[in-house]
């Protein structure tokens, strides 16, 4: 038997012809023809008025750093559950990442915890929106209006994500996107960097090239800077994707409701939540187990991949991880970050690859169902 995938992408025949025009066509005068599509469809999708095409999620996070003059001495907020990829860039640029804690419900971060770490060092959030759901952004906003702090958003898992009706990745100065190829919209490895603002927007497409201005005189760089761009054939494939996004989310909302129906009488486990006034796009269907089930996560993960059920473990909170157990500000949040430590011990990503059957995700739910009872019979005997 197969195992059923954790992640992966939907590829069709338009990916496949777009990706094979980029490859015989986009060179020379056409080098970029599929940058310049993608950008426009892309930044007209969000909602915005620029979007930069990146080799992926963590140079764009890098780049709105510089861009915005993050350095040494100041301090960046994130949540603590998210991949560390949210966090490491505000290293790159010698700041200090501050762990914040998260919703309960959410799982994404949490506006008083934001406001409880803010200090006079604090120059930027970076919040993410967790698993395709969105984080409270009318207090967010607020919050970092009163104290004066920017907002990068990292969108990276919520391409299509709503709250009140307004698109991931439109709340920031800045936002981010990951197109890695377990991502709902993938190129593969990619990103990209949305914004308003056109001064930032011309800085960052400076900053990623070298340290010149496009047009600019050839080989004549002005300041030392980074090499950070996407090949045409990753934009091709991206704009492909883009074109099917609707049906890309559509699909990842019915896998998350196949699960929903699945373990619907299942008390022992909680599932994202989606509150009346976002759309979450599920791009990981995620299950926190009761701390009152007995149930021990890597027991459950190992079971299931015995039965060729793919998991992945609820990101453990970064103040955990031995990256950070230098910093003070890591210390400090492993004691305070009591929701992002309990979703890290007791939470498990489902299988949520675009390519499943309900079939799939049926046997999976009926794995997952055996091996929780097991577990308590033996808890409980
Ligand atoms: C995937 C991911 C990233 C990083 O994306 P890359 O394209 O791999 O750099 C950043 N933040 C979050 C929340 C992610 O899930």
């Amino acid at each position: 038997m197969k195992n059923i995938p954790v992640a992966g992408p939907w590829i069709t025949q338009k990916e496949i012809d777009y990706v094979t025009d980029a490859v015989s066509n986009a060179w020379y005068g056409d080098a970029n023809m599929f940058h310049d599509r993608f950008e426009r469809a892309f930044a007209s999708y969000v909602g915005t008025k620029y979007a930069i095409t990146l080799p992926s999620c963590t140079s764009a996070i890098h780049l709105s750093l510089l861009a915005l003059n993050i350095g040494p001495g100041d301090e960046v907020i994130v949540p603590d559950a998210t991949w560390i990829a949210s966090a490491a860039p505000i290293n790159y640029v010698g700041a200090t990442p501050v762990f914040a804690d998260v919703d309960p419900k959410t799982w994404c971060i949490d506006a008083k915890s934001f406001e409880q770490n803010i200090t006079k060092k604090t120059k930027a959030i970076i919040p993410v929106d967790l698993y395709g759901n969105m984080p409270d952004m009318n207090e967010l906003t607020a919050v970092a209006k009163k104290h004066g702090i920017v907002i990068i958003e990292d969108a990276a898992e919520a391409i299509g994500s709503l709250y009140k009706g307004k698109k991931a990745g439109s709340f920031g100065k800045t936002g981010v996107f990951s197109f890695h190829g377990s991502k709902t919209l993938t190129t593969g490895e990619g990103g990209m960097l949305v914004t308003d603002d056109e001064a930032l927007y011309k800085r960052i497409l400076f900053l990623r090239d070298h340290g010149r201005q496009p047009g600019d005189r050839l080989f004549w760089n002005t300041e030392v800077a980074y090499k950070y761009k996407m090949s045409s054939m990753q934009a091709a494939l991206g704009l492909a994707q883009l074109e099917r996004i609707e049906e890309l989310l559509a699909k990842k909302i019915e896998i998350f409701n196949w699960y929903k129906e699945e373990l619907a009488n299942c008390s022992e486990f909680e599932l994202n939540f989606q509150s009346p006034e976002t759309r979450n796009t599920y791009w990981m269907v995620t299950v926190i187990l009761k701390e009152s089930s007995g149930l021990n996560k890597e027991d459950v993960i190992t079971e299931l991949k015995k039965r060729h059920v793919d998991c992945r473990p609820f990101f453990y909170p970064l103040s955990s991880l031995p990256a950070y157990s230098h910093l003070t500000s890591a210390q400090q949040a492993q004691i305070k970050n009591t929701v992002s430590k309990r979703l890290g011990n007791y939470g498990i990503n489902l299988p949520s690859a675009l390519n499943l059957t309900k079939e799939q995700v049926q046997y999976a739910c009926a794995q997952l169902k055996e091996v929780a009872a097991i577990a308590t019979t033996a808890v409980t005997t």
